[in-house]
This record gives C-alpha cells, sequence and structure tokens, in this order.
C-alpha cells in the first residue's frame, strides 16, 4: 500500500512516497481504511522539520488528522464503521489519564508525531483511539474534528467560555479558529475574529479586525491566540479585566516577554491548552450531532500529489487543505 514518509528530519525534499508492507490485523486493535486526511500547521511542520515535539519513528508516517472506515470488528466499533481517530496515544493508567485528561499522559504523545501516522491507506491502532462519527456529520467535517475542531472546543472549555461572554480569535479562518468561531457562537458568546478573510463573518463572526485595526479601548473576555509571538503584545492587550488569553500554538514564535505587572493588576489569566480529552470529543460530537458546522475547504488533493498540496498549502487559501486517500 502507498504511504507519505518522511526518511529524515527535516525538509520537503526527504519526503517520498512509498510502497509499504499492509498492517496486520491484532488483537485489540482496529485496522482502519482511510479515506480522508486533513493537513495542518502539525503536519506541514512536521515534514518541515521545525515541529515542537519530537519525531520517531523514521521513516516517518505524518497525518494526525483522519477519517475512515473500519474494516475489522472490535467490542465497541464494528466493521464498515465511519471513524475517526483521536489522536492521542495514552496509556490510560497515570493519575492524569484516570482524572480523563488522557491528552497529558505522562507516558503519551501525538499519534502521527510519537508514532506513525494516517497518510497512508491503512492504519492499524487501538480501539480505544477510534470513534464512530454520526451520521448527519459530512465527511468534509468528520475530518476536521481531531485537530480542528476538539482542539478549539477544549481551549474554549479551558477558558471558561460561556454565554454572553465576549471573544476575539486571532486566525479566525484558520483551521482551529474556524471552529472556535461556530463552538463559540454556539455557546452563545460574542464572537470576534483577528482575520483578513471577510468570509469567516459566514461562520458566526460578527466583525472581524485587521491584524493593525483593533480598536485600542476594545477588549474581550476571551482572546485566542494559536499564532505564537507575533501576535502575544496585542493579544494579551485586547483581554479583558478578569479575562482569559489562551494559547494552543506558535504559527509564528515561541518566546515573548511578558509584563507581569499587566498580569496581576487586571487578573489576566493566561490558559496553556493542548488538543482536546476523550471526554471532550464525545461532548463535541452530541454538538456536532445537533447543529450544523461548516467548514471550508479550499482544495483537495489525492495522495499521490501529496507535495503538490504542501505547495499548495503554503500559498494564500481560503479553507482547508485535505487528502484523499
Ligand atoms: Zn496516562
Amino acid at each position: 500500500m502507498l504511504a507519505a514518509r518522511i526518511h529524515s528530519p527535516g525538509g520537503i525534499e526527504n519526503l517520498k512516497l512509498d510502497n509499504i508492507e499492509e498492517p496486520e490485523i491484532n488483537d485489540g486493535e482496529i485496522l482502519v481504511k482511510i479515506k480522508l486526511a486533513g493537513f495542518n500547521p502539525l503536519e506541514y511542520n512536521l515534514i518541515n522539520g521545525k515541529v515542537v515535539y519530537s519525531v520517531k519513528p523514521f521513516p516517518h508516517i505524518p497525518g494526525s488528522e483522519v477519517l475512515g472506515e473500519v474494516l475489522n470488528d472490535g467490542r465497541m466499533v464494528k466493521k464498515g464503521d465511519r471513524v475517526i481517530i483521536y489522536n492521542r496515544i495514552f496509556d490510560g493508567n497515570c493519575d492524569l489519564c484516570l482524572s480523563g485528561r488522557e491528552n497529558l499522559c505522562y507516558n503519551g504523545g501525538l499519534w502521527g508525531v510519537i508514532t506513525n501516522g494516517g497518510l497512508t491507506e491503512k492504519i492499524l491502532i487501538s480501539e480505544r483511539n477510534v470513534v464512530k462519527i454520526p451520521e448527519s456529520i459530512p465527511d468534509d467535517i468528520a475530518v476536521s474534528i481531531p485537530i480542528g475542531a476538539l482542539t478549539a472546543y477544549h481551549a474554549l472549555r479551558k477558558a471558561n467560555a460561556s454565554a454572553g461572554k465576549s471573544i476575539l480569535i486571532y486566525g479566525a479562518s484558520g483551521n482551529t479558529g474556524i471552529f472556535a468561531a461556530q463552538i463559540a457562537r454556539i455557546m452563545g458568546l460574542r464572537v470576534y475574529g483577528v482575520s483578513r478573510k471577510t468570509w469567516v463573518k459566514d461562520y458566526g463572526v460578527l466583525k472581524t479586525f485587521l491584524m493593525d485595526d483593533i480598536p485600542e479601548t476594545m477588549s474581550f473576555d476571551i482572546v485566542v491566540n494559536s499564532l505564537g509571538s507575533r501576535f502575544w503584545e496585542s493579544s494579551i492587550s485586547h483581554v479583558k479585566q478578569g479575562g482569559s488569553l489562551v494559547s494552543f500554538g506558535v504559527l509564528t514564535g515561541r518566546e515573548t516577554t511578558l509584563d507581569i505587572a499587566t498580569l496581576y493588576t487586571r487578573e489576566i489569566q493566561i490558559v496553556g491548552s493542548t488538543g482536546g480529552t476523550r471526554n471532550d470529543l464525545m461532548e463535541l460530537l452530541k454538538i456536532m450531532e445537533t447543529n450544523q458546522f461548516r467548514v471550508p475547504v479550499a482544495k483537495k488533493f489525492k495522495l499521490e500529489e501529496i507535495k503538490d498540496a504542501i505547495s499548495y498549502y503554503e500559498t494564500v487559501r481560503d479553507g482547508r487543505v485535505l487528502i484523499e486517500i
């Protein structure tokens, strides 16, 4: 079967399409035929050797966001089920796992980063990572859940999002931003976005601002900054007294300075968030089953066209890049 594999860290030139052996069915594991994969900053950075995590094994199959079909019966999922992969590897035994925080497991990490991932035809994975998707959720939305929607939902929960609050989302047109906007609107927040793309207004954003164009006087209960250092100063300056700044990414860099006095005199909380828990995922699926979500898809590529997909991903694009397998 075909697999996109990185042969050594750092650089798209190390990415090859290889013919590899199909995995064999193991007890307690599920064989999944991959149908669609999402291409995110995670995959992009991993292929370019810029990921903040350590990657193994090599050669390495990237891909941490997939939709597929189950090929063998398990205890909870059955052959033919349409599923996504909960992309956190976890031991299930440590105190964090036992308190429902598998995303922080001491012995865990990201599927597709610390293990091979899903930019291939079939994968074998523990059944506890396989999640059946309700019929009412279309493929393009379903494939966007494991990273885009789940990261957004967990971040909103960590920032104590609730009805009536205001939220400002940096990168509102991004893979996570577009879901943060829609989920926040459903939760009853007033949603504002920082984006050059005016179409984000079709996704629940009341008003968009350009980066340097946010009125100085405007502040928000929650500010979402997944873009990293370049926007840090601006994002913290727009957090209301008693509000929160939530971060789950470092797209423009990972270091910054901080005026500690601003932090305590205004009682601002800085909240770190990573991925989501399995419980978050179950809650999110219930929300998504009964509310209509949309996702802008810029272009779909075949797995064979993975290098074209990466080049296209680097251009100014409107929406998601998906890989059909
Ligand atoms: Zn654990």
